[in-house]
């Protein structure tokens, strides 16, 4: 095999590993384990968020080791930091460009070029969307494909709602659903639920919820907000109107391939093909993890072992071809994580004027009124991955400013009324601010240097 990196040039990687979700957090505990130093490509808006579909789960009840069930959140944060503390290398940020025409393979990462011996691709999958035709103009005006996200949006309260789909996220975003809205219709399209038998057991048992057997949306119509949905049995051919203000996709993924479907073989319905049961794709050197390579289990605990067992392979693939260079470590036990402390809500009693990042109404109301800082407000509710997601990269833009912004974040759970009259739909919704007026609007989850460069702006507009 001809590789070797010339003086002068970029190291060469031994793995990269691209995608953070439990396939490949969990392909990097092993290689990190294994000494390969390997360097893990998080993603961040491309094919869904870090941490993978998770992150927009509310309780995982059957990944093994957590009798109570975890947060999909809280899991996927065990297992980056479990990741770290073994030496995994993280990039949080897209990989743009994936060449696997040469070796060692290429990779452009955030305007860097990144070469690798091995790769293990885990890019997982992204969410579907049925195209209404009027589903644009009611997109996060009633529309979403993130119940665990928006439900908790003023919009939706005591509110009729509706969920399509019926799988597992489904049934779980339609109980879900119910703690908000006064009656939540579940709209499958054929006459059974495909989710687990336990979960299905749940919706079907829950007064709160009706389930339409047979039922396709047809289209959705409102004013500013959605109103209605138009709906058809697909028997009679019947068409109805369901009132409802709240539409929520839970219809299945799509694998996300885009970067390498013309280089490596995929299947028919766009999946990453392998060897069965095993992570070897059509090149070799080049392994897959989770739900890209998977159109059948789709588990977190499934897509964690087939990360294992990529990581396993690149291994011996790697010392097989005399390309690995192992790290030696400091100390042979690695130091133990540590977990920031949450912040604490801000009151008279320890509210700071000068502080970074605060939580809660009363942080708000003293900074919007007493600092002449640019202020970023961060509108978030308790389950919300994606908030999960963007807030430490916040406090890390408010950090490199060195004190010139400050930050505060809303829990819309616990602030309607804030949430309500800042017209926020849908969380995260950031908010920048400077002397009382607001300067801009972010919805959803943005690259840091989005926020940085606004911050920036202001700042020299003021000296
Ligand atoms: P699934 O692929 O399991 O289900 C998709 C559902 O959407 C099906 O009911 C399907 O209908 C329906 N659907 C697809 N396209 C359309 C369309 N155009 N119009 C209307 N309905 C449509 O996806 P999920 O996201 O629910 O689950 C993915 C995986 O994740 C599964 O393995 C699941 O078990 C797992 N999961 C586990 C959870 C947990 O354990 N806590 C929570 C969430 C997911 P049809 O059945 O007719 O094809």
């Amino acid at each position: 095999m001809d590789v070797a990196g010339s003086v002068g040039s970029p190291p060469i990687e031994n793995l990269v590993i691209v995608g953070s979700g439990p396939a490949g957090y969990t392909a990097a505990i092993y290689a990190a384990r294994a000494n390969l130093n390997p360097l893990l490509v998080t993603g961040f808006q491309r094919g869904g968020i870090p941490g993978g579909q998770l992150m927009t789960t509310t309780h995982v009840e059957n990944f093994p080791g957590f009798p109570d069930g975890v947060m999909g959140p809280k899991l996927m944060d065990l297992m980056k930091a479990q990741a770290i503390r073994w030496g995994t290398h993280l990039l949080e940020a897209d990989a743009d460009v994936i060449d696997l025409s040469q070796r060692p393979f290429q990779l452009e990462v955030d305007g860097t070029t990144i070469k690798t011996h091995a790769l293990i691709i885990a890019t997982g999958a992204s969410a579907n969307r049925l195209g209404l035709p009027q589903e644009q103009r009611f997109w996060s005006r009633g529309i979403s494909a993130c119940a665990i996200c928006d439900g908790a949006t003023p919009q939706f309260r005591n509110e009729k709602l509706a969920v399509v789909g019926g799988g597992d996220s489904a049934c779980e975003e339609a109980m879900y659903l119910t703690k908000y809205g006064s009656h939540v219709h579940l709209l499958v399209r054929s006459n059974r639920l495909r989710a687990s038998a336990a979960m299905a057991d749940r919706v079907q048992a829950n007064p709160q919820i009706s389930v339409h057997w047979n039922t396709e949306v047809v289209d959705a119509s409102g004013d500013d907000w959605l109103n209605s949905l138009q709906l058809r049995d697909r028997d009679t051919k019947q068409e109805e109107e369901l009132m409802v203000r709240g539409l929520f996709y839970a219809i299945g993924h799509t694998p996300n391939t885009d970067l390498v479907v013309n280089q490596l073989d995929c299947d028919a319905k766009g999946y990453l093909k392998t060897n069965p049961g095993r992570p070897e794709t059509s090149i070799e050197g080049v392994f897959a993890a989770g739900d890209v390579a998977d159109a059948e289990w789709r588990q977190g605990i499934t897509a964690a072992g087939s990360g294992c067992q990529a990581a396993l392979l690149a291994e011996r693939w790697l010392s097989g071809n005399d390309l690995a260079t192992l790290m030696k470590r400091e100390s042979v036990e690695p130091a133990q994580t540590d977990a920031a402390p949450p912040t604490q809500i801000s009151s008279d009693q320890n509210f700071n004027p000068d502080g970074l990042w605060q939580k809660g109404s009363y942080a708000l109301r003293k900074l919007y009124h007493d600092s002449s800082r640019p202020l970023l407000v961060v509108y978030t509710s308790p389950s919300c991955g994606p908030c999960h997601v963007l807030k430490p990269q916040l406090k890390r833009v408010l950090k490199e400013l060195g004190g010139q912004a400050q930050g505060v974040e809303i829990d819309i759970e616990a602030n309607q009324e804030i949430a309500e009259q800042a017209g926020v739909n849908g969380t995260p919704t950031v908010q920048l601010f400077q002397a009382k007026n607001l300067i801009h609007q972010w919805k959803g989850v943005k690259q840091r240097s989005v926020f940085k460069a606004a911050i920036e702006d202001l700042l020299n507009a003021s000296t």
